[in-house]
C-alpha cells in the first residue's frame, strides 16, 4: 500500500505531454518577443498568481490539488464540500485526480485502476473543456433571449449566437479567438452582463457533470478492470455491449445526482439543463445520435433519460427544458441542414 504511485504520479508517468500546472505551462509555452504575445503571458501570470493566493488561503498548496488545471481543481472542491456530511464519500473524493491534456480530440475517461497505484485518475483533452466553454457561450445567448420579452433585444443576440457557434465547428477561428480572450484579460470583459452570467453558471454545471458522470465510473467500479473481466466471462459477447450501455446510464444518473441533488442544486434551471447540454454537445460530433455504438448508448437514449431524471425533480422544468432543447436542436439542424438525418431528440409520435 505504501509504495503504490498516486493518481497523480500515475497520470505524469503515463501519459505523454501531461504538466503538472496546465496555466503555468500555457504561460511558459508563449514566446512573450511580440507584444500582443506579451500580454497574453502578462494576463496568465496574473491569473497564476491570483490562484495561487486562493490556494494559500484555504491552506492547499499548489501540490496537492486534485487537478493540474486550476477550475476543475475548485470543481472537485465542490463536491467534497457538497457532501461533507457523508465521510466516506468525502475520503473517496479526495483520491480523485483530473489530469488535462493538451491533445487534441473529445475526450474525458476514467482510467482504468491497476495494481500499482491508487486513487482515481481521470483524463480530460484541453478540447473537451474549450468545446464546453465554447457551446455554454453559445446557449446562453438563446438562454438569455427565451428570457426577455423585447424584441429588438433577441434580435441583438443573433450575431453573438450565429459567432460562438461558428467558433464551434471552425476550430481555426477558435484557435484566434481564444487569444484575443487571453489578450483582452477577464477583467475587462463585461462580467455583470446577465447573459456572461448565464454562460458561465452553465459552464460551471456542464463541467460539473461531465467530471461526476467520470467520477460514477470510478466509484460504481467499472474501472475495476478484474470485476469487468469477471463479469465478461460470463455473459455472451453480444451482451457485453449490453452492459458497457448500462455502466453508461449509470453514470449518467451518479453525475446527475452528485452535481445536482447532492449539490444541492435542484431548484437551478441552469443546472438542470446542464446534463442535456452537453449531450447536444456530444451530437455535434455524432452524425447518428439515434444510434448506439459498441461500447456507448445513443446519445439519443442518455438525453430521454437525463430528461426523465429532470421530470423526477420538477415535470414543469422537464418541459420547459424539453421545449428549450428542441429549439436549440432544430436551430443547429436548420443552419447545418441534413447534418444530422433525423430529428433524433423529438419523441416517437405513437
Ligand atoms: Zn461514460
Amino acid at each position: 500500500m505504501d509504495n503504490k504511485e498516486s493518481a497523480k504520479e500515475r497520470f505524469l508517468d503515463t501519459f505523454l505531454g501531461a504538466v503538472k500546472d496546465w496555466d503555468k505551462h500555457l504561460a511558459e509555452s508563449i514566446n512573450s518577443d511580440d507584444d500582443a504575445n506579451h500580454i497574453i503571458k502578462e494576463n496568465l501570470q496574473k491569473m497564476i498568481e491570483e490562484q495561487e493566493n486562493h490556494g494559500n488561503a484555504i491552506g492547499l498548496g499548489r501540490e496537492v490539488w486534485y487537478s493540474n488545471d486550476y477550475f476543475i481543481h475548485c470543481l472537485i472542491l465542490d463536491f467534497i464540500s457538497d457532501v461533507k456530511g457523508d465521510q466516506d464519500l468525502v475520503d473517496e473524493l479526495k483520491l480523485i485526480y483530473v489530469g488535462k491534456l493538451g491533445n487534441p480530440g473529445l475526450d474525458a475517461e476514467a482510467i482504468n485502476m491497476d495494481m500499482e497505484s491508487e486513487g482515481y485518475l481521470i483524463k480530460i483533452s484541453f478540447e473537451m473543456d474549450l468545446n464546453i466553454l465554447l457551446f455554454s457561450n453559445f446557449v446562453s445567448y438563446h438562454l438569455y433571449g427565451m428570457q426577455i420579452d423585447d424584441e429588438d433585444e433577441i434580435k441583438k443576440l443573433l450575431p453573438g449566437a450565429f459567432e460562438t457557434f461558428l467558433l464551434f465547428i471552425d476550430k481555426k477561428e477558435l484557435l484566434k479567438k481564444t487569444e484575443e480572450i487571453l489578450q483582452i484579460g477577464p477583467k475587462e470583459r463585461d462580467l455583470t452582463s446577465i447573459r456572461v452570467h448565464i454562460a458561465s453558471e452553465l459552464f460551471e454545471a456542464s463541467m460539473k457533470f461531465l467530471l461526476s458522470h467520470e467520477i460514477g465510473h470510478h466509484f460504481l467500479k467499472h474501472t475495476e478492470s478484474n470485476g469487468r473481466n469477471l463479469v465478461s466471462k460470463f455473459i455472451p459477447t453480444d451482451a457485453t455491449s449490453n452492459q458497457l450501455h448500462l455502466d453508461e446510464f449509470a453514470a449518467d444518473n451518479f453525475g446527475f445526482d452528485l452535481s445536482i441533488i447532492q449539490g444541492k442544486k435542484e431548484s437551478n434551471k441552469t443546472f438542470l439543463l446542464a446534463p442535456l447540454i452537453v449531450i447536444l454537445m456530444l451530437a455535434l460530433f455524432d452524425r447518428t445520435p439515434e444510434e448506439p455504438s459498441q461500447t456507448h448508448p445513443s446519445l439519443r437514449d442518455r438525453y430521454l433519460n437525463l430528461l426523465s431524471r429532470v421530470s423526477e425533480v420538477n415535470e414543469q422544468v422537464a418541459s420547459e427544458h424539453q421545449h428549450f432543447f428542441d429549439f436549440v436542436a432544430s436551430w443547429i439542424n436548420g443552419l447545418l441542414p441534413g447534418y444530422w438525418k433525423t430529428e433524433w431528440w423529438k419523441p416517437i409520435a405513437e
